[in-house]
């Protein structure tokens, strides 16, 4: 009796199991930007590349964060870097009060410039309109360099297991923003962090892993520094993703559902928020190897320790922590959203339920 009830409850985990995978996608899939969205867009960068050539006639205008690394949602923001020639004339924060004056002038987007922040940036938004309904949201910064890498670090990521990771990391990026866990003006996590956090779980903690660790592997040939760094940071990764992927497959079969369950269960209990740094280059590093350590006996680095609550090493930025923002109200109701998040799955409601629950508002 005993053994057929284990085998019931067996079945209907794997019943669970099988319906939420099945749920995640179609969730996923309906909230993907379509394809005249992504065309504007084009539009507006290749306009917005034009209007910057008469200030700076060999620069490019780039797209990166989400529009350029495949983990777009509908109506997100567009993250563009300018790149200007080797012997640039004005500094980054000059070029963005240039250009918003440009901008303001001849086009009809709002302009904002921010000539004094970490990254100056143009911010540019276009209000809704028939052919556009949700608008535009639109950041310009200069000489981003390391952006681009990160972007392409990630679209690689990306590329190997694309099912898993990208609805993974799309749902994530809906449910956070949902329950308000996204905003780090508001002390929580960037998007760029949830992703890191995704991919972090996906080559450290999961075993067998999911992804190969594109930073550590050794390159095809012998390279030089020259070509590896930016700005004295390694850059350098394994981005031949069609030669890998003749290679190297996992041997990680589980599936989206089971893999977001163990997310959420391993952020709202395993991950060591007081000590440890997740590092997507490095696996799980201590706060103290970093100088990150938030030592509550020394009022003197008060702030440095609300900066380092939570402690994610950028992949090649290696000394900035992606989790800055994120204040102890803030990582307070981040784990407090991984547990409701565990706690709901761990009823096993019905798929298409469970994930309204979720991401209820
Ligand atoms: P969304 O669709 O929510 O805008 P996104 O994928 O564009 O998400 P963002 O958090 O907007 O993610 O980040 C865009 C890019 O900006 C990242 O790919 C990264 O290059 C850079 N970035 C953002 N936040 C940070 C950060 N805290 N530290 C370093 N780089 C960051
Ligand atoms: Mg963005």
């Amino acid at each position: 009796h005993a053994q057929n009830q284990r085998s019931r409850h067996a079945s209907k985990h794997r019943f669970f199991i099988v319906e939420l995978s099945q749920a995640l996608f179609d969730f996923v899939i309906q909230l993907l930007p379509t394809a005249e969205e992504m065309a504007v867009k084009e539009d507006v960068r290749k306009l917005l590349e034009r209007l910057i050539h008469t200030i700076e006639p060999g620069s490019r205008l780039l797209s990166f964060g989400s529009t350029a690394n495949g983990f777009s949602l509908r109506n997100s923001d567009m993250d563009l870097c300018c790149l200007i020639d080797a012997d640039k004339r004005l500094s980054a924060s000059d070029l963005v009060t240039v250009l918003g004056d440009l901008l303001e002038r001849e086009t009809k987007f709002h302009v904002k410039p921010l000539p004094h922040a970490r990254i100056p940036i143009v911010k540019l938004s276009l209000d809704p309109s028939p052919g556009l309904p949700s608008g535009i949201a639109c950041d310009i910064g200069f000489e981003n360099r390391l952006a681009l890498e990160n972007t392409r670090l990630l679209m690689c990521y990306a590329m190997i297991d694309p099912t898993r990771v990208r609805t993974l990391v799309l749902f994530l990026k809906v449910w956070s923003k949902r329950r308000k866990i996204n905003s780090p003006y508001q002390g929580t996590l960037s998007s760029y962090g949830y992703v890191l956090l995704v991919i972090y779980f996906l080559i450290h903690v999961k075993n067998p892993p999911v992804l190969p660790n594109l930073q550590q592997m050794p390159p095809l040939r012998p390279i030089s520094q020259e070509e590896t760094h930016i700005g004295g940071y390694n850059t350098w990764f394994f981005d031949d993703i069609e030669l890998l992927c003749q290679h190297w497959q996992s041997s990680n079969t589980e599936s989206v559902a089971e893999l977001l369950i163990d997310f959420f269960r391993y952020y709202s209990r395993d991950f060591s928020y007081n000590t440890g740094v997740a590092s997507i280059r490095a696996g799980l590093l201590k706060k103290e190897s970093k100088g990150w350590q938030n030592d509550l006996s020394n009022s003197k680095f008060n702030d440095a320790r609300e900066r380092n609550r939570f402690c994610i090493e950028d992949p090649f930025e290696t000394g900035f922590n992606v989790a800055r923002c994120v204040t102890k109200e803030g990582l307070y109701q981040i784990r407090g959203e991984f547990m409701r998040a565990s706690r709901i799955l761990a009823m096993r409601p019905r798929a298409i339920l469970a994930l309204s629950q979720l991401c209820e508002e």
